[in-house]
């Protein structure tokens, strides 16, 4: 115990469905932590929780110290420093500094700080210049950065996101990120984001919680798929679309999930002589070079992820739009 968040036994029941069951979890003051999984894996549950908009079924939520999970004075006089950007924010009948100042309003805080925190707040998103704009004119992504304005502006000590960039494009993503950093930096915020776009958990993220069927799991956060185990000759196969067949080891039947880590798929300019049983032909519809090693995109009707080092990328001049194989043993496909 003695984190800024700590989680034990949580449960979530809706209707006696278990949507969420944490055993133990805890995240240190001011970081920066991506909730991912697919939809309908528990993020938005979660971070209401720790926005204080629902209570657990069972289990302990603390949030700076506080027992959360229970009603209390001390839980009411926190939720003035939580704060949660939902995924369809509400946008008030009037312009956009009124939307981004609401807070303020309700905290007494009028005249020219607030007036110097909205804008600092609308500078920080990019929307500097709306301010006189009706908000309900304005577009999703643009709707979804007021949101994220509005919530600055209080400085909160926990700031919860659900999906911040549903909806925003990608020239406008980095206003996004940018206005997360700086509230972290300038106010210490620990902010938890639900996000199912990984590059946007891994890229801000500090840490990472990925969530399958509302349970924390070390299952790899990209190449993720789904489809129906068949028996083919003895061998486990899941057909993807015709021509992709994924061969998996488990002794589930019916409908299953499955991922690969991309660092287990090897890319090779040839159909590997090997004992992996899946060899994929595809296109390189992405390549993302980091220090010591890319991520290779290989369109092969599915997409998959790999990782290679930089040496080797080189070594086999790999490039947009060739034709390479990718390469993955049985064995590293994780069925869940
Ligand atoms: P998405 O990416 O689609 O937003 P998510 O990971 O945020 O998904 P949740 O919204 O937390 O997932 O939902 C988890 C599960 O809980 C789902 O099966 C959902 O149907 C169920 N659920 C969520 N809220 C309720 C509710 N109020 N009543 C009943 N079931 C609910």
């Amino acid at each position: 115990m003695n984190h800024f968040i700590d989680i034990e036994g949580v449960r979530k029941r809706y209707g006696g469905r278990e949507v969420l069951s944490l055993d133990q979890l805890s995240i240190e003051r001011g970081r920066i932590v991506a909730v991912t999984g697919a939809n309908g894996a528990g993020k938005t549950t979660f971070i209401k929780l720790l926005a204080l908009l629902d209570y657990p079924s069972a289990g302990s939520v603390q949030v700076n110290g506080i027992d959360v999970s229970i009603a209390s004075p001390a839980r009411s006089r926190l939720r003035k420093h939580v704060t949660m950007v939902s995924q369809n924010p509400y946008m008030f009948r009037a312009s956009v500094d009124e939307n981004v100042a609401f807070g303020l309003r309700t905290r007494g805080v009028r005249g020219n700080a607030q007036r110097r925190r909205v804008s600092e707040a609308l500078q920080t998103v990019g929307l500097h210049g709306l301010e006189k704009q009706p908000a309900r004119s304005l577009s999703m992504g643009q709707v979804q950065r007021v949101a994220i304005a509005r919530a600055l502006v209080i400085k909160p000590m926990l700031l919860l996101l659900d999906e911040p960039i549903a909806g925003v494009d990608q020239a406008h993503v980095s206003y996004v990120e940018r206005a997360i950093r700086w509230i972290r930096d300038k106010e210490g915020t620990t902010v938890i984001l639900a996000t199912h776009n990984i590059d946007l958990g891994i890229g801000l993220a500090e840490d990472v919680i990925s969530l399958v069927n509302g349970r924390v799991s070390d299952i790899p956060l990209r190449n993720h798929f789904s489809g129906i185990v068949v028996d083919r000759r003895g061998e486990k196969v899941v057909a993807l679309i015709p021509g992709v067949k994924v061969s998996v080891v488990t002794q589930k039947t019916g409908k299953v999930y499955f991922a690969v880590d991309p660092g287990d798929i090897i890319v090779s300019l040839t159909p590997l002589e090997s004992s992996a049983r899946n060899v994929f032909e595809g296109t390189i519809v992405g390549l993302n070079c980091a220090e010591s090693q890319a991520r290779v995109t290989i369109d092969t009707g599915i997409k998959l992820d790999a990782i290679v080092t930089l040496k080797s990328l080189e070594e086999m001049k790999l490039r947009l739009g060739m034709r390479v194989f990718a390469v993955f043993k049985t064995s590293s496909v994780k069925v869940f």
